[in-house]
């Protein structure tokens, strides 16, 4: 959820709408510059490539397809489109690149005139490269691991470059596959934190069969796969409203744990 959620008047939306970034919050992206890379398109994509000042997208990848993280994903045309031939600039084509699982589904999301990738490789916005469990972007590794319950779901994103480690875990990360070397020693770990049992909006508590329970962990249980990895240091993504935290909040939970940071709309990080 965006933070203002639209129309309501809860103490974080109020001060989020007064006061903006960082205490506005858009949806979960992230962009790797050494792949000139971006990881999922939430439905502000536009306006978050836009005020961060990004040049180039040379690849797009998602880590599962759930509406949060693909509403934008007519960005590429967006990108792309020279509206005079409704066909893509060909030096501003976009490589899909995606675990083949999530290339296998894309195609079920649909305009009224059909899958949109039809149109958008049609068209030359992008052009699909799907991928099995690894590939090599210019310097950089990218692994990409199933997150299963009844079928591969989500996937754990693995960044590798000059010995150093970026493990990127935004959402639906539950059961994370904490047996995988892959995850293992990160420098950064990339990760939402968890369900907050305390605190929240309308004073609602968690019930043991609440259905967030199967897709995600609690914070506590977050911090301690966090150590059981060997994290050297976390930031901690995808802040929900409901959690009834500001980003004052948050940076008071951040100073309690010494390797622990809270994310907000434009944040840069350098590993
Ligand atoms: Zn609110
Ligand atoms: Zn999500």
């Amino acid at each position: 959820m965006a933070i203002p959620k639209p129309l309501c008047e809860c103490r974080i939306c109020r001060e989020a709408r007064y006061k903006g970034v960082p205490y506005e919050r858009t949806g979960p992206s992230v962009y790797l510059q050494d792949a000139n890379l971006l990881i999922d398109t939430p439905a502000e994509i536009v306006s978050q490539l836009n005020r961060t000042g990004i040049e180039r997208v040379d690849r797009i990848t998602f880590t599962h397809l759930d509406p949060d993280h693909i509403e934008g994903f007519r960005v590429v045309e967006q990108i792309t489109l020279d509206f005079r031939t409704w066909k893509a600039y060909p030096e501003k084509q976009i490589q899909l690149v995606l675990p083949r699982r999530l290339y296998d589904r894309l195609g079920d999301i649909r305009s009224v005139y059909g899958p949109l990738v039809d149109y958008y490789e049609t068209q030359g916005f992008v052009k699909c490269v799907p991928f099995e469990t690894q590939i090599t972007m210019g310097d950089v590794r990218m692994t990409a691991l199933p997150v299963f319950r009844q079928e591969p779901t989500a996937y754990i994103l693995v960044f590798e470059k000059g010995g150093k480690k970026v493990v990127y875990a935004p959402c639906d990360i539950k059961p994370f596959p904490l047996e995988e070397a892959e995850v293992r020693n990160p420098d950064l770990l990339i990760i939402q934190p968890g369900i907050f049992e305390e605190g929240l909006k309308h004073d609602f508590t968690y019930p043991d069969d609440h259905i967030s329970r199967t897709t995600i962990y609690t914070f506590d249980q977050t911090m301690e796969l966090a150590d059981r990895i060997g994290a050297k240091e976390i930031l901690f993504i995808h802040l929900e409203e409901c959690w009834n935290k500001s980003h004052d909040d948050y940076m008071a939970i951040a100073k309690e744990h010494a390797r622990v940071r809270f994310a907000f709309d434009g944040m840069t990080i350098r590993v």
